[in-house]
């Protein structure tokens, strides 16, 4: 290959995402695309002979970037953000040219080392106890299904119990199933009026089912729900998992983050009872995709759950190093510390919190918004940087709530603005507003509100009409 070429072509491409983050606001947020037509657009085989830069970047902008979701454009406020950031970017640029391969110490000894201290630095920020080691997973689907596998190391199947609140993430059920539990396995915990995991009910379902010759071997417990944010106490339920020798997973997906914060620290109260604790910064750490902070306190167990030793990878230094491959269900692995190293560097704590604490103080003032009109309702405590929400609309449309949120919500997402999400809560179909992305200003959240009160008033005109 031609190294003057490469360079050209790596400044322009830099300068491409520069302005792409500059200008991505004028994109509509979802993409008016249709299924099958970025696939027609393509040809049927791959290139016989090779094609030059400027051809295959025409047909990125052409192709490519028009049926994109717009995952970090300041009116994402869908699901839950996976978000980045200038360091975070040209660190995964640094990891692609490196090429590395980190599995052991040897195959990447600056990688093993940077992940241990990155995740200890991020463990101390999150007040987790210096008992509690950390690695990266790809994805905290992947670190509950490895927590689960170390119940299983540790209880056995037969008769194994799982607990999760009624709130908790589907990769839970996921998990329960690709362990070998099996979905009959996992116990749903009812929640309180708030959505969170209820104690007591926890500590009833287990003494009937020990008093059944059942055998508890899990409890999941998330601190953040995928639908409300909702906050499950980990300390009552951390004390019935250590009465009851029960393996404690918490699923911190994508509140974690929010425990930088002392004012919001006390979401992780009880953690120390954990056994394996997961959050995402690639969710709301502005560190890209994919890259899931893992950490757990018996490091023997979770090696028994997942070690081999086969000849052609041992080396010298297997007594006195971290090989990460042990840690986890792949062998390969990324480098992803060095994006973390690069976000937490770059920001630092203090600029760490003021971006979380921006984003809660734009989601509380949306609230605010929400809670003081007469045609919408809150849904939901707004604990941390997500608003759940419904129009509650008049006329013939009130007997019916459901589809007429469902048609707002299309309304607004036409718009190409903004992007929001529903759930269910209460088995009512519910709005979410998610901030988190880096560059949302307060012109977006703004902007969102504005959509629905507007796309409210233009249901209402229909109908009357
Ligand atoms: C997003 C989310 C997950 C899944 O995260 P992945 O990293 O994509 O697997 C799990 N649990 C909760 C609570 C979530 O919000």
């Amino acid at each position: 290959m031609n190294p003057d070429e490469f360079r050209a072509w790596g400044h322009r491409v830099v300068d491409w995402i520069a302005d792409y983050r500059e200008g991505v606001r004028s994109l509509p947020v979802l993409p008016a695309t249709t299924p099958g037509e970025v696939a027609g657009a393509l040809p049927d085989s791959a290139p016989e002979e090779p094609e030059g830069y400027e051809a295959i970047f025409t047909d990125f902008e052409r192709l490519v970037l028009p049926a994109m979701t717009h995952w970090n454009h300041p009116g994402f406020f869908a699901y839950f953000p996976a978000n980045n950031s200038e360091p975070s970017i040209l660190a995964e640029m640094l990891t692609a040219a490196l090429g590395a391969q980190c599995m052991s110490w040897q195959t990447s000894p600056a990688a093993t080392e940077l992940e241990q201290v990155v995740l200890r630095w991020l463990g101390d920020l999150l007040g987790l106890p210096r008992s509690f080691r950390g690695v990266i997973q790809d994805t905290a689907s992947s670190a509950t299904l490895l927590a689960l596998l170390m119940a299983r190391e540790r209880t056995g199947l037969v008769n194994a119990r799982v607990y999760a609140s009624e709130e908790a993430h589907a990769s839970v059920e996921k998990g329960a199933r690709l362990a070998g539990f099996g979905s009959s396995a996992l116990v749903r915990v009812p929640v309180d009026a708030d959505h969170a995991m209820d104690p007591t009910a926890l500590d009833a379902m287990l003494e009937r089912d020990l008093q059944a010759g059942l055998r508890p071997a899990a409890v999941v417990a998330t601190v953040g729900t995928t639908s409300s944010t909702a906050l499950d106490p980990l300390e009552p339920v951390g004390a019935l998992c250590r009465r009851h020798g029960v393996l404690l997973h918490v699923d911190a997906a994508f509140a974690g983050s929010a425990a930088l914060l002392p004012e919001h620290a006390s979401i992780l109260r009880g953690v120390e009872h954990a056994d394996s604790f997961v959050f995402n910064p690639h969710k709301w750490l502005f560190t890209n995709f994919d890259c899931s902070a893992h950490y757990v306190q018996d490091v023997d167990l979770l090696l028994r759950t997942c070690s081999t030793q086969p000849e052609y990878l041992r080396t010298a230094h297997d007594r006195e190093v971290v090989n990460f491959r042990d840690w986890g269900i792949p062998l390969g692995r990324r480098f992803r510390a060095l994006k973390l190293w690069f976000v937490l560097r770059r920001f630092g704590v203090t600029g760490l919190r003021s971006r979380l604490r921006r984003h809660i103080a734009l989601a509380r003032s949306f609230a605010e918004q929400v809670r003081a009109h007469p045609d919408f309702e809150l849904a939901a405590p707004v604990p941390l940087s997500l608003v759940c929400f419904r129009w509650r609309p008049a006329g013939a449309r009130a007997r019916d709530p459901d589809p007429a949120n469902e048609a707002l919500l299309q309304e607004v997402n036409r718009s190409g603005r903004v992007f929001l999400t529903h759930t269910r809560l209460d088995g009512r179909y519910t709005l979410r507003l998610a901030v988190g992305q880096e560059l949302t200003a307060e012109e977006d959240v703004e902007a969102a509100w504005e959509l629905l009160q507007k796309g409210a008033e233009a249901l209402r005109a229909e109908k009357e009409a």
